[in-house]
């Protein structure tokens, strides 16, 4: 006999990803687009379950969006969509149509528009995909600021012309971390030449302190630490915000999102305000504490507790793999990616020989899984087999998919 569909016991208990032949991945990596983002929280998954037989006017539910999104994170107005690389999309438009609904329908033809957005070099990340195609994606140009070390005030002020729409800002571990402009600085200049500034701040957990220091519009990903569903917020003053909204009668119609995912991140942002941070924290630390633990005595590994490279309440294990170890980073990291259940780590740095666990998308028991998996791939080394990952081959596996 079947369980409520709402219950969350009976959502763990069915092996969905064994029906579907998905191996059961453990994720110490962090929230990854690639592995599912991020363990949705339940109240989102009652909530999408209840609204989806429903039917809603979406304005009407987009309005309740507005505001939860006001009241967490300061703005007057918000919205949901597709993903926060809708919502950097979404808002660039809004802030070269404003409210004009033939420029809405006219993108990303941008004639008569002002198109120009500027962005510092050292912002210019990859997030899956460049930050900078979410500009072009609405006919937007991208106008570089600086150099890929340095951006200075005076770059940014004289990079504005009459045809400027607005000004983007990345915070990110992915940026390059000193020698560009502050966001204070940044929210200034622009200010001073009418120029709204946009911010992606995707993966942050601070929802206020970034229209706080000046920015006109902010942008989350509901998928990521809220534990929503795959979506993109977009918080900020009433005019760029309806602006930004509009779209869905333009480019944003391909990023749309429905009832159900908005549904389920008002659920995750109320559930956002009554978490129990300092008790996920802990949880958090002892799982970072007991791989530490388990690596110490090994040869040629050194593990250290690092905080978080943008300040978010969130640490991580740095993996040191020396010769000794019988592996390189990227070798060990395949390893364990191949092991017996897998276990995906956080390997963007491994060319630095090293890589991260991220408890940050535990479940209950899964530390000590862990922390097995870890002793027995070490102690098994297997480095002929797992000598150098993948980089090279990247293009190939790409390109084999669905086979
Ligand atoms: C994850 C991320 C994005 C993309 O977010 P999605 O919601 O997955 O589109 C954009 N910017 C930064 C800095 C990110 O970390």
């Amino acid at each position: 006999m079947n369980a409520p569909a709402t219950s969350s016991l009976t959502t763990r208990k069915r092996d969905i990803r064994g029906e579907l032949g998905l191996r059961p991945i453990i994720n110490v990596s962090g929230t990854m687009t690639a592995l599912g983002a991020s363990i949705m929280v339940p109240e989102a998954v009652e909530a999408m379950a209840a609204i989806g037989p429903e039917f809603v006017e979406i304005d009407d539910l987009q309005r309740a969006a507005s505001g939860v999104i006001a009241r967490l994170t300061g703005a007057e107005a918000g919205f949901v969509t597709a993903s926060c690389a809708s919502g950097i999309a979404v808002s660039v438009a809004g802030s070269m149509t404003r409210d004009s609904l033939r420029a809405i329908e006219q993108l990303p033809d941008t004639t008569g528009l002002r198109d120009e957005v500027l962005l510092q070099v050292g912002h210019m990340v990859s997030y899956g995909a460049p930050v900078e195609q979410s500009i072009r994606l609405c006919g937007g140009r991208v106008v570089p600021v600086g150099t890929v070390s340095s951006a200075y005030g005076y770059q940014l002020d004289e990079a504005i012309t009459e045809r400027t729409a607005s000004a983007l800002y990345v915070v990110s571990h992915h940026t390059v971390q000193y020698g560009m402009i502050s966001l204070e600085e940044f929210s200034q200049i622009c200010h001073a030449r009418q120029v709204p500034v946009i911010v992606d701040a995707a993966s942050e957990y601070d929802l206020k302190g970034f229209l706080a220091r000046g920015a006109d519009v902010v942008l989350y990903s509901g998928h990521k630490f809220l534990g929503g569903p795959t979506t993109g917020i977009v918080a900020g003053s009433k005019d760029l915000v309806r602006a930004a909204y509009l779209q869905n009668r333009g480019i944003g119609r391909g990023m749309k999102v429905g009832k159900e995912s908005v549904a389920g991140v008002i659920a995750a942002l109320v559930a956002w305000e009554k978490r129990d941070h300092e008790g996920i924290r802990e949880r958090e630390k002892a799982a970072l504490r007991l791989w530490q633990d388990t690596l110490a005595p090994l040869p040629g590994i050194a593990a250290t507790i690092v905080p978080d490279p943008t300040d978010n309440p969130l640490d991580r294990l740095q993996v040191d793999v020396l010769p000794e170890s019988g592996f390189t980073a990227s070798g060990l990291a395949a390893a364990l990616a191949a092991g017996d259940p897998p276990v995906i780590v956080r390997d963007h740095e491994t060319q630095r020989g090293h890589f991260f666990l991220d408890p940050c998308n535990l479940h209950p028991g899964e530390a000590d899984i862990v922390a097995g998996r870890l002793l027995a791939t070490i102690k098994a080394s297997n480095t002929a087999r797992f000598r150098e990952a993948d980089r090279g081959n990247m293009r190939e596996k790409l390109l084999r998919w669905p086979d």
